[in-house]
């Protein structure tokens, strides 16, 4: 019955995967709330989508943008799914219909978006408490969860009256939220009061990724150590019509355009990307690397948000990332095809205690304007103590990504340093050591 739906409703013939499935399978079960961790683009609206769609009664989803919501109500009408949206944009007269709809006793609306900030909004209140009294709520779906947590990057205080709402409501409650560190992910289920959830995280594993890290001061000349990686990464390649490409990513302007020129000098053609070239110049940039008229851009983060490039063999980071999510999302632009690929971090403590200043600066001037502390404030510096303790440990590097968002550790099987040469990992360390102390 389900995959009829899917395919009489959605149009679509298989589900997504073997989680999305189960994810449906246990929702629509009703007996308990379900926990959804997966990653953009994984299709986790069909997860209540569905279930609402074969359920009797009404499915309240609560989404924080209008813009989203919009984007999935006309989905939905498109596929002929009764849909709407209640928010502080509808006119007047939308607003008339939809609750003449729901006053009515059998009201033919199966999913009712809402923001949190008209959960909480009196004029909502009448509606809401009508629906819950007749019993004709189905579902609570909370999409893009994360934004309950002082530790997500995207807290919204309204949010956290959503805990009350789903007490309230008494109705199965579905979270939905894209690959989360385990204490954003601890945060939903507390917050959203949550009881004893089935959890859905999707592994975040990628056993072709091979990690390492390399100490940057002890090296006696760094850019023919990065031009040597690069070398041996790219030269992996034996498929004439997939030439492999790369990124190295640093902190700077300048730190992009002296290491572009370094590397074009060592004989490797590398182009700066950063946000200090015209756009035109970005642009152009960006696509001489697409059609691999230049193999190795030096970039800082600002790219590579919605590029996707499948040759994408190594991705070296020459300074630090801020967090340990923001780096696994970096790193993870390498090897989208599935093939073989490098991940490396050049460590430096000098570059550590540079970013932990700029980072306690800004959360120093965060505080000031606001006039007080806020967990918040705690979280950019607990993650980029995650990053920190990712380089400098003893221990598969894999595990270590895997353990920070929730996952058990996986079989490495020799994917990153650690699990390939503890001995030289910790000599690297003792070195690095012994410098910083004489
Ligand atoms: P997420 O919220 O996880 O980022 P979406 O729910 O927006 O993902 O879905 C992403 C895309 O995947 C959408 O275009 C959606 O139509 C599509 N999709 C979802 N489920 C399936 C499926 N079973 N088969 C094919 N496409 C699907
Ligand atoms: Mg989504
Ligand atoms: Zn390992």
């Amino acid at each position: 019955r389900l995959k009829e739906t899917l395919k009489t409703h959605f149009g679509f013939e298989n589900f997504r995967s073997k989680l999305q499935e189960d994810v449906v399978k246990a929702v629509v079960k009703r007996d308990r709330d379900v926990f959804v961790c997966m990653p953009t683009g994984a299709g986790k609206s069909l997860c209540y989508q569905l279930p609402a769609v074969l359920a009797q009664g009404i499915t309240l989803v609560v989404s924080p943008l209008i813009a989203l919501i919009q984007d999935q109500v006309d989905r939905l009408k498109s596929l002929n799914i009764p849909a709407c949206s209640i928010n502080s944009k509808l006119p007047v007269g939308e607003r008339r219909l939809i609750l003449a709809d729901l006053g009515s006793s059998s009201p033919k609306l199966k999913l009712l978006y809402i923001t949190p900030e008209m959960v909480a909004s009196p004029s909502f209140q009448p509606c809401l408490t009508g629906l819950c009294s007749r019993g004709l709520l189905s579902y609570l779906a909370v999409d893009e969860a994360h934004c309950v947590s002082q530790w997500g990057h995207d807290f919204r205080p309204d949010y956290l009256k959503l805990g009350s709402l789903r007490a309230r409501l008494g109705i199965p409650c579905l979270a939905l939220t894209a690959t989360a560190p385990k204490n954003v992910q601890d945060d939903i289920v507390k917050s959203l009061c949550l009881s004893s959830p089935l959890s859905f995280v999707s592994p975040v594993f990628r056993s072709n990724l091979h990690y390492d890290v390399i100490f940057r001061e002890i090296l006696p000349n760094p850019y023919v150590h990065l031009y040597a990686f690069i070398k041996k990464a790219l030269g992996q390649e034996n498929r004439p019509n997939s030439q492999g490409c790369g990124i190295v990513y640093c902190r700077t302007r300048e730190g992009c355009e002296s290491l572009a020129y370094q590397l074009t000098k060592l004989g490797i053609l590398a182009k700066a990307y950063h946000a200090g070239l015209k756009a035109g110049d970005r642009t152009e940039v960006q696509n001489e690397w697409m059609q691999g008229k230049v193999l190795v851009i030096v970039a800082t983060i600002s790219f590579g948000m919605g590029v996707d490039k499948a040759t994408v063999r190594f991705v070296a980071h020459w300074n630090l990332p801020k967090s340990l999510a923001s780096y696994y999302q970096e790193s993870g632009r390498a090897g989208r095809d599935g093939l073989p690929s490098w991940c490396r971090i050049y460590y430096s403590p000098k570059d550590k205690e540079q970013i932990s200043f700029l980072i306690r600066k800004e959360v120093k001037r965060r505080q000031e304007k606001r006039g007080c502390e806020k967990d918040t404030d705690r979280a950019a510096i607990t993650d980029f103590e995650a990053m920190v303790s990712f380089c400098v440990q003893e221990g598969c590097r894999h595990a270590a990504i895997s353990r920070f968002f929730g996952n058990t550790a996986p079989s490495c099987a020799g994917a990153c340093d650690f699990c390939r040469n503890p001995k030289a990992v910790r000599a690297q360390l003792e070195r690095a050591t012994a410098l910083s102390t004489t």
